[in-house]
């Protein structure tokens, strides 16, 4: 499950930014998401428990936004919402596209004290 490993990214990266700003304590990590980013936002949230037993962030409440997925068509250039369009361009019909955002995934913020 590759959301676990992703959970061990973000905790070593916070712990980075704890290290670097000698912080105490991380009150709240808020990730951005991408609705074409292959993570599972459910899976992602459930690994988080395990990940962070034991660590500095057993209390840190993890917050997940989301990115919308937005391609422009090769075809007219028109930007559309790739999930609620099927991945069709609603101006010409054709699927052809060049995503432009929704893939991303990012620490967005964290509260830390
Ligand atoms: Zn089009």
């Amino acid at each position: 499950m590759h959301e676990l490993s992703i959970c061990y990214e973000i905790i070593k990266s916070v712990e980075q930014i704890v290290i670097e700003n000698e912080l105490e304590k991380v009150s709240k990590i808020t990730l951005e998401i991408g609705e074409l980013s292959t993570i599972v936002k459910k899976y992602l949230l459930d690994c988080f428990a395990p990940a962070v037993e034991n660590t500095m962030f057993e209390d840190t409440i993890i917050e997940l936004e989301t990115i919308e997925g937005i391609a422009i068509c090769n075809g007219c250039t028109t930007n559309f919402n790739v999930i609620k369009n099927n991945g069709y361009c609603p101006n010409c019909g054709i699927r052809d596209m060049e995503v432009i955002s929704g893939k991303e995934f990012l620490i967005k913020s964290i509260e830390a004290y």
